[in-house]
């Protein structure tokens, strides 16, 4: 059988390693100067005021839901096609995840549906711009509720005014792990214009210190959600080559589009609408009506291609089933989406005879060669 094709691969060279050599021989593996380093390369990269570095995007999203206010009893509307993470980081604040349906052709958050969601308890609306797409954010803006975003799979996407995600002033999460666009192994960090947002963060991250405080002082509860100084060096190291990376998953995606052009029945990720743009992260289709996704699955597995269902809806999760009473027919569009959808491999390095493989692959296994 052919060499097989992962579903992701981080991009890691010399650069990262002597990065991290240099911190281990610094002797300052944590709360050292790669911190406030990486943070304002990463603010300056998404043209962010300010930034704060936590220890994965599900730490930053949770940080950042208690930052604008998020507490008990609270509602927070938010899209049923995400990663697990953001609905879990509401209920970890003993908030309710309200879901609303998505628009069917983006994938993301329908304001409409989101603005129908809203009740008196509604304290905050926590858009996911999934699979990199941005999300109709002048539109959710328009609700007057406090804003988190979901950018863990969005890093170097554009909003419809063309400013880029991270840089509207909303706290906007990002994570690091090592299918993201970029990694440190684990980690995530909050953008936000507001710095009494970054201050909170900081000291939550921080077991609830203040930065002017002795190291045994505690002003407010806390976490360790720190990220380590080997993690942002490497985080460094990555986003001084973030666009070389980002051109690479643009290349590897328009090789699938022209591969996997006017197969029946089958859809692919939506093209930018107007000055939006897609940061590109993974490369999800929907397979055709009637056609098994997990014998489709199988199918490229026994040709060597790593493929995953991607993703599954959250509120047809067990937990949320039992725990919030939901079932299958709430929303449509969403359950549709979900139980179609296929990340096919994606990744900067991937060869152009690698998308032909998986494309040729996917053709025969639909029987349109
Ligand atoms: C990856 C991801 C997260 C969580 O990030 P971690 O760093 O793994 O905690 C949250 N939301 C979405 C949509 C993601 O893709």
């Amino acid at each position: 059988m052919a060499e097989p094709i992962p579903l992701a691969k981080p991009l890691l060279g010399e650069a990262e390693e002597q990065a991290v050599l240099d911190v281990l021989r610094s002797g300052q593996l944590s709360l050292g100067p790669r911190v406030p380093a990486f943070e304002e390369a990463f603010a300056a990269a998404v043209e962010a005021e300010h930034a704060s570095a936590v220890s994965s995007g599900t730490a930053g999203l949770q940080l950042a839901l208690r930052a604008v206010g998020v507490t008990d009893g609270d509602e927070v509307v938010t899209s049923p096609l995400s990663f697990v993470a953001s609905a879990n980081v509401c209920v970890m604040e003993r908030a309710k995840p309200v879901f609303a349906d998505i628009d069917p052709v983006t994938l993301t958050l329908d304001p409409d549906a989101a603005a129908a969601a809203v009740t008196d308890r509604t304290t905050a609306i926590m858009p996911i711009h999934i699979f990199g797409y941005p999300t109709a954010m002048i539109e959710l803006e328009a609700l007057g509720l406090p804003i988190v975003e979901d950018a863990c799979e969005a890093l170097g996407a554009r909003y419809a005014d063309g400013s880029l995600v991270g840089g509207r002033g909303h706290p906007a999460v990002f994570g690091f792990y090592a299918n993201k666009q970029m990694t440190t192994g684990e980690g995530g960090m909050v953008t936000t214009a507001d710095p009494s947002v970054k201050a909170r963060i900081d000291s939550e991250r921080n077991q609830g210190r203040a930065p002017d405080m002795d190291w045994l002082d505690h002003d407010r509860l806390g976490f360790n959600f720190r990220l380590s100084d080997i993690a942002c060096a490497i985080g460094l190291a990555q986003l001084s080559r973030l666009d070389e990376m980002n051109a690479g998953r643009t290349r590897v995606s328009e090789l699938y589009y022209e591969g996997l052009a006017g197969v029946e029945g089958l859809s692919l990720p939506c093209s930018d609408q107007g000055s939006e743009r897609r940061g590109w992260f993974v490369f999800v289709v929907q397979l055709p009506d009637g056609v098994d996704r997990d014998t489709t699955i199988r199918s490229l597995s026994e040709r060597g291609i790593q493929s995953k269902p991607y993703l599954p809806a959250i509120h047809l999760m067990a937990y949320y089933r039992e725990q919030f009473g939901h079932r299958e027919g709430e929303f449509p569009v969403c359950e549709k989406v979900a139980a179609q959808s296929v990340a096919l491999p994606f990744f900067a390095e991937m060869t152009t005879g690698q998308v032909e493989r998986v494309c040729a692959a996917l053709r025969e296994i639909l029987g349109q060669t």
